[in-house]
């Protein structure tokens, strides 16, 4: 398995432990999987995310074995005719991320890792923390200072030790970064290291399965780092590869309005992601005003011919409300995505699409 330079194509292997390339590039990722047999998996009784261990990272099976919490394999709610929400918050740490999580701590544990630096708006964080406090690596975690208490709450328990930065999730990320540069410590990035997209990814796999080896029309898919919507990416891409499905669904991107530069990035045809101006958002999981892998994140909707929405803060709020009144209490961030779906379709939509709903709502400060 090898890093791979986006920009100059230098390779390493993924035992070193840089986070990006010394020309300055992000990294990518390559190693050898296998198709996966869906047919075969019909009868396979492990339902989790492990069940595509051939296509996944080739982390030993002791490894996976001592990390995972048996992340994956989370179920549809019906919320309209042809809506489905995919319940991404039944998972170990309530959230998404975990998908991703589980990768990035067997990599540190296969290569005898003992600490580590991340930085999050608090889900991936969170996540991070839980499986590494499973495995004995100790972590470092930078979050914005308005991170919900809850979150930061769940951070202390899974004993982590955190650093509350003052202003954006950029300076967060600075922080961390400064932190990681002057200790030499392991940067457990759900941004910087392409490990965690193999997790995120496994979610179009699991829809590829539920929805009997298709896929929906639409996916609605949040993007503040863009964790869900590339590994979401890189599954239709392999699933393309694999003659497993002939077109791309339609990917629906939702931004908050307050923070949208990606939004505004692919409304204006620039191949760089534009300086906006932006204002707090209660779906803070989205709050990226400059995310570091918004240049790839914009090449990729342009080639698999999505489209981005952005949603008010008062409609997440209904969209939250609503998605209560059927039984789901979710994050303001996964309210959103609804929110993304109605400001697309309206209400009286037939079109058949799946919803991420991807962190519970108790760990909502709103
Ligand atoms: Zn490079």
């Amino acid at each position: 398995m090898k890093y791979v330079c986006v920009d100059c194509h230098a390779e390493y292997d993924w035992t070193d432990r840089r986070y990006r390339c010394r020309c300055g590039g992000l990294l990518s990722l390559r190693y050898d999987k296998k198709p996966i047999d869906f047919r075969a998996l019909e009868t396979h009784r492990d339902r989790s995310l492990w069940r595509y261990r051939g296509a996944l990272p080739p982390f030993d099976p002791q490894v996976i074995s001592a990390v995972t919490m048996g992340e994956g394999g989370t179920p549809l709610v019906g919320i309209g005719p042809k809506v489905w929400g995919k319940a991404d918050y039944l998972m170990p740490t309530l959230s998404f991320k975990d998908r991703g999580a589980v990768m990035l701590v067997c990599a540190m544990l296969q290569q005898g890792v003992r600490s580590c630096v991340i930085d999050s708006s608090g889900n991936a964080a969170t996540s991070v923390a839980a499986y590494c406090t499973r495995v004995g690596i100790s972590c470092e975690v930078f979050v914005p200072s308005y991170t919900s208490a809850k979150k930061v709450e769940q951070i202390e328990a899974h004993q982590a030790t955190v650093h509350r930065i003052e202003h954006t999730r950029e300076d967060t990320a600075r922080a961390a970064i400064e932190f990681v540069e002057s200790t030499g410590a392991f940067y457990a990035s759900h941004i910087f290291n392409p490990l965690f997209w193999e997790g995120t990814k496994t979610y179009v796999y699991e829809l590829y399965e539920q929805f009997g080896g298709r896929l929906p029309e639409v996916l609605v898919l949040p993007v503040g780092n863009g964790t869900l919507l590339m590994g979401a990416i890189l599954a239709l891409d392999e699933l393309m590869g694999w003659n497993a499905i002939t077109h791309y669904p339609l990917i629906v991107a939702v931004q908050a309005a307050n923070c949208a530069p990606l939004a505004a990035t692919f409304a204006s045809g620039s191949a760089g992601v534009l300086t906006v101006e932006t204002k707090p958002t209660l779906a803070e999981g989205i709050a990226s005003a400059a995310p570091a892998r918004g240049n790839e994140i914009i090449a990729a909707m342009r080639r698999v011919g999505g489209r981005f929405v952005t949603v008010s803060e008062r409609e997440i709020l209904e969209a939250r409300d609503t998605l209560a009144r059927r039984g789901l209490y979710v994050e303001l961030t996964s309210a959103a995505n609804h929110a993304g779906y109605l400001a697309a379709f309206g209400s009286s939509s037939m079109e058949e699409a799946v919803i991420p709903l991807c962190g519970a709502g108790l760990k909502s400060a709103h």
